[in-house]
């Protein structure tokens, strides 16, 4: 609020009065230009003080008024005299002018001056409200551009619809074209609601989850599909609230759509490779799980488990542990040899994580809570990624302890038994095997066998530390085994069964000690496990085993009964076998012994019969009764035939006693092979003839050697014999051939052959191939032939198939055995020694003889 005053100062009486209203007052004098506006704005009103002087009061109101910017201030003109009507007129006619005469009541100047400002105030703030409104309507103008913009240009569409399905739309966006080929005029025109393009099945799921969340008067957002107009199905995303009325019901929905069909198939795609993924997990889980052998995976590079079977609990005989770093690993078990525990960086897994090198396979000691000592076979290897950077370590380990400790067990008996099977000298071997058990089955063992009388006495006895052995012998020939003890040996002799203590302590010994100096000497032995095994065969306990072990870790346990039973069995075998073959042995001296006083005695009368039957034959030869009466003749050759026969048997037997006995000895002289073939084949005319056999004979010129000429005569016999008897009646060939160095005979018959199988054996004394009730026969002859042709340095083979005949085949040097000494020798071998028939005959067919 300004004053015009005029001359300077007369308004102060004004500006007083004006005081209380509160209003800023400047004072200002006529002539000066009243400031048009700054930062207030316009005044809200002027005192133009015309009380010295009407016209310079008006003049200012006229100028005033000229000023664009003052136009429609109010104007108030304060005269000390009434004023000229005219005047007043004029001045009224400006507008908004007033006028106050004197005498000036305060309280009127205020009143008045009140009423201007109060019009001020009103038309300020008319023109505020006015500008407030034009801005705002721009501002809508605006952020409609942009929600159009934006809304045309968003991914998806905006909607608003009723909260009912199908809910059909009253607003679109245009983003509803990308969406679903539909513009938003076919929705708001009604041609198609929202539900429509949804699936049924996921049209109950989807009103579901919408009338959830009004109801919790929450957001929703929902996945479903949905069938574009060309027909294609589309994932959509929507996220939507309810648009609630007066009485809190929700009325519409409003909300966003947009399309995630690409995210959804990338979803399904991702989720798809994590099921195979997942899938192909479990599978190599359940593999790994399956597999018997243990297996564990750890992290690389902090050695955290990431996977471990079953199997490696098992066999570690604990769970898996917590490990973080490499040094962790050496809460685990594994020892060495000696029984220092690994270091962390010398666990095998630790070993790969720190080189990246496989660890090829190798054997580690493990030592198990349960306090057993185990073995393990293990391999590790590193798991790398694509580009080769280390991921993880795989280790896979087996128990190895039983299979170790069988193979020791099978070496163990393997070596035994070639022990047992090397000689027949029972008592000898076993005492060895006593020496071989320690220590594979304890650090002392002896042996007590059964006597005839029942009683038992200690064979053997072997222990790793002398000074003990000498304990256990003393032992024995102080305190001799009582069968009736119900503990150890004794016990084992009398039950028949395994006895077995495998935790001794003093109380057992004390048990077992028959007086003080006895438990003394028990004690001394430090017998920490005992194990008693009985030597069983044919029914019968022929002794028995027992181990003991002088060390407080070891202790028999079932794995040695097992071995040690299979021990047993073997050793009583071999002890019964022994015994069998002593058995065996005399009876065979006791049958020899026989054979050859039987052949001796069989002998005595046949020479006699032989020289009464030559006489008797010359005198009926000589009386004419031979050649006259044929049966006669008939009776005498058959005498005579069977006369031959029985001393060919009884040769045959006292050969094989003389060969028992080493006492064949050669008579060598200048013999001719094909001469000694003739003369047999001769005497064999006849024979031959009878079974239907052709006796076709061949001879090289020379063949002569030095040799034993009724022994040859002996072999040509038994052949010759043979292949009559063997020949089917078919032809048969022998042949003496000139070799050079050597003269060969081979006698071949077209006959029933011999199978390969038999071949060899045929050469054994008493050993025959064919059944005895249809070939007669001792099976002495080859037996007898073959000893005869190696004393004369030769040697016999035979060719043969089953049915197609056989050739026997004897080669013989000319000079006959190397040394004569040979000769006897050879022909005194005990193992060869056996039979023959055939030999020794005197002549064939009947005739003066
Ligand atoms: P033996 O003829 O008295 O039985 P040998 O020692 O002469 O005794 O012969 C042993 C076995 O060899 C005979 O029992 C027979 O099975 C077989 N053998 C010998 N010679 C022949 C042969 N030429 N053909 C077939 N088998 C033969």
């Amino acid at each position: 609020m300004f004053i015009v005053e005029a001359p300077p100062g007369a308004g102060l009486d004004l500006e007083a009065m004006l005081a209380p209203l509160g209003h800023a007052i400047q004072r200002v004098s006529a002539g000066d230009a009243v400031p048009r506006g700054g930062s207030a704005g316009s005044p809200a009103c002027v005192l133009i003080d015309a009380r010295s002087d009407w016209t310079t009061g008006f003049e200012t109101a006229f100028h005033l008024r000229a000023t664009p910017e003052l136009e429609r201030t109010p104007l108030l003109l304060v005269g000390k005299t009434p004023c000229e009507e005219a005047a007043l007129l004029r001045g009224y006619a400006l507008g908004r002018v007033d006028f106050l005469m004197e005498p000036l009541h305060p309280e009127v100047v205020r009143a008045k001056i009140r009423t201007f400002l109060e019009l001020r105030r009103k038309e300020d703030s008319g023109h505020e409200a006015q500008a407030r409104a034009g801005h705002a309507e721009a501002q809508a103008r605006e952020s409609e551009r942009m929600l159009h913009t934006l809304l045309g240009n968003i991914p998806g569409m905006v909607y608003r619809c009723h909260r009912e399905p199908p809910w059909p739309l009253v607003y679109a966006s245009e983003g509803c074209r990308a969406l679903c080929g539909y513009g938003p005029e076919d929705f708001t025109r009604g041609d198609i609601r929202w539900g429509d393009l949804v699936p049924p099945e996921d049209s109950a799921r989807i009103t579901k989850e919408v009338q959830d969340a009004l109801a919790a008067r929450v957001p929703f957002t929902l996945t479903y599909r949905i069938h574009t107009r060309s027909g294609e199905e589309r994932w959509m995303w929507e996220r939507g609230v309810g648009l609630y009325g007066p009485e809190g019901k929700a009325e519409m929905l409003e909300g966003f759509i947009t399309d995630v069909t690409a995210f959804r198939h990338a979803q399904e795609e991702r989720e798809r490779l994590l099921a195979r993924q997942q899938s192909e997990r479990d599978r190599l889980e359940s593999i790994l799980q399956q597999l018997p052998v243990a297996v564990h995976i750890a992290e690389a590079p902090s050695g955290r488990t990431l996977y471990a079977n079953e199997e490696a609990e098992r066999v570690l005989g604990h769970a898996m542990l917590e490990t973080t770093c490499i040094n962790d690993f050496a809460r685990y078990r594994a020892v060495h040899p000696d029984g220092r525990r690994y270091k962390g960086e010398e666990y095998p897994i630790a070993r790969v994580l720190l080189t990246g090198n496989p660890w090829s396979e190798r054997d580690v000691l493990y030592s198990r809570p349960d306090g057993a000592l185990r073995i393990f076979h293990l391999k590790a290897g590193p798991i790398r990624d694509r580009q080769g950077q280390l991921q993880a370590v795989v280790a896979g380990f087996v128990d190895i302890t039983e299979l170790k400790r069988s193979k020791e067990d099978q070496t163990f008996l393997a070596r035994v038994s070639n022990t047992l099977a090397s000689s027949l000298e029972a008592e000898a071997t076993l005492s060895q095997v006593v020496r071989q058990c320690i220590p594979h089955l304890g650090d002392g063992c002896f042996l007590d066998l059964v006597d005839p009388e029942g009683g038992l006495h200690r064979l053997a006895v072997a222990h790793t530390d002398p000074a003990r052995e000498l304990l256990v012998r003393e032992l024995s020939r102080r305190y001799p085994l009582q069968l009736e003890a119900p503990h150890g040996p004794a016990a084992a002799v009398r039950t028949g069964e395994t006895w077995c203590e495998p935790f001794v302590d003093d109380a057992v010994l004390s048990r077992i000690a028959l007086d003080a100096p006895h438990l003394e000497l028990l004690r001394a032995l430090g017998i920490t496990s005992m194990l008693s095994v009985p030597l069983r065969a044919r029914d019968q306990v022929l002794g028995v085993l027992t181990f003991i072990h002088g060390r407080p870790d070891r202790h028999h346990d079932a794995q040695d009964r097992r071995v040690a039973e299979d021990l047993a069995r073997r050793a009583s075998l071999a002890l019964d076998n022994a015994r069998l073959y002593d058995e065996a042995q005399a009876a065979v001296r006791v049958r020899d012994e026989f054979l050859s006083v039987a052949s001796h005695e069989l002998r005595t009368p046949l020479t006699p019969l032989q020289l009464t039957l030559a006489t008797l034959a010359r005198e009926l030869w000589r009386d004419g009764i031979a050649s006259q009466d044929a049966r006669a003749r008939h009776h005498l050759d058959m005498a005579r035939a069977q006369v031959r026969k029985l001393t060919a048997l009884v040769g045959a037997l006292l050969d094989v006693g003389r060969l028992n006995h080493g006492r064949l000895a050669l008579e060598l002289a200048e013999t001719d092979l094909g001469e000694v073939l003739r003369e047999v084949a001769n005497w064999f005319a006849l024979e031959a003839a009878k079974a239907g056999s052709n006796l076709k004979l061949e001879y090289s010129e020379d063949t002569h050697g030095r040799w034993d000429p009724l022994r040859l005569e002996q072999v040509v016999t038994n052949l010759l014999s043979n292949a009559i008897r063997y020949g089917a009646g078919r032809d048969i060939h022998a042949r003496a051939e000139d070799l050079g160095d050597q003269v060969r005979l081979t006698v071949r018959d077209e006959g029933i052959g011999i199978s390969p199988k038999d071949q060899e054996r045929i050469f054994g004394r008493f050993e025959r191939a064919v059944s005895g009730r249809h070939y007669g026969g001792l099976g002495l002859g080859l037996y007898i032939t073959r000893n005869l042709v190696e004393a004369m340095g030769g040697r016999i083979q035979v060719e043969s198939q089953p049915k197609e005949g056989s050739t026997f085949i004897v080669t013989l040097p000319r000079a006959g055995p190397r040394t004569e000494s040979e000769a006897a020798e050879t022909t005194s071998r005990p193992v060869k020694v056996h039979g023959a028939v055939g030999a020794h005959t005197d002549g064939a067919g009947s005739g003066p003889g």
